[in-house]
């Protein structure tokens, strides 16, 4: 199956992609990551991402298309895409060039996504997540799995974040109207616990 988890910031989607690939063993797919990595490794794709993503801004969409396709293409056994689309032109890109089978909406409200955002943190050497609401580390800045640093993503600062929810309203939510047209959408309702929303996706798309 090819699936799109869409939300607003901090609605868990790539906690949800992930437990998802675990289970289905389809590809990840997530635009924000490939960029930090790419910014991580001083790449010429991530010279061009860097500014729009400190600022909180979309990266142009010629940029966009050439990794979405690219990494669509390597996975062989179905995939979850998480950061895209996330406007309308990405949209149609995506529904003229590959098959989507499901597109999962995960529902939460804009004050609930920025306290959780601004929680959010993660290990700068192995990655593990963590959110200081519900799932901090044991020992204050320090990561259980391997001892690393605990750090927030540079575009994780209020200012930004709000940016990018107010794009989400603007852009995004023109996706998922188009999508919705098309029958596409599941909607979930994110206020719960982790599993519990997980198996209530799983029974949606398997539906
Ligand atoms: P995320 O981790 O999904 O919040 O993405 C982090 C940042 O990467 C976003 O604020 C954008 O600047 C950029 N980005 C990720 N996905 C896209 C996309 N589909 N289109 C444009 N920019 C993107």
């Amino acid at each position: 199956m090819n699936i799109i988890l869409i939300g607003i910031q901090g609605s868990g989607k790539g906690t949800q992609a992930k437990l998802l690939t675990k289970k289905y063993g389809w590809k990840h797919i997530t635009t924000g990551e490939i960029f930090r990595e790419n910014i991580n490794q001083k790449t010429n794709l991530g010279l061009q991402a860097k500014s729009y993503i400190e600022k909180g801004e979309l990266v142009p969409d010629s940029i966009v298309y050439e990794i979405v396709s690219d990494a669509i293409q390597k996975a062989n056994n179905g995939f979850i895409l998480d950061g895209f689309p996330r406007n309308l032109e990405q949209t149609e890109f995506l529904l003229e060039n590959f098959k989507i089978d499901k597109v999962v909406l995960l529902e939460l409200s804009d004050e609930k996504a920025i306290e959780r955002v601004m929680a959010r943190v993660n290990c700068d050497s192995c990655g593990k997540d963590y959110n200081l609401l519900f799932s901090k580390p044991k020992n204050d800045g320090i990561c259980d799995n391997c001892g690393g640093k605990i750090v927030r993503r540079k575009d994780d600062n209020e200012i930004a974040i709000k940016k990018r929810i107010e794009k989400f309203h603007l852009e995004t939510e023109k996706a998922i109207d188009y999508f919705t047209e098309k029958k596409l959408v599941v909607k979930i309702d994110v206020s719960k616990g982790i599993n519990e929303i997980l198996s209530e996706i799983i029974a949606k798309i398997e539906q």
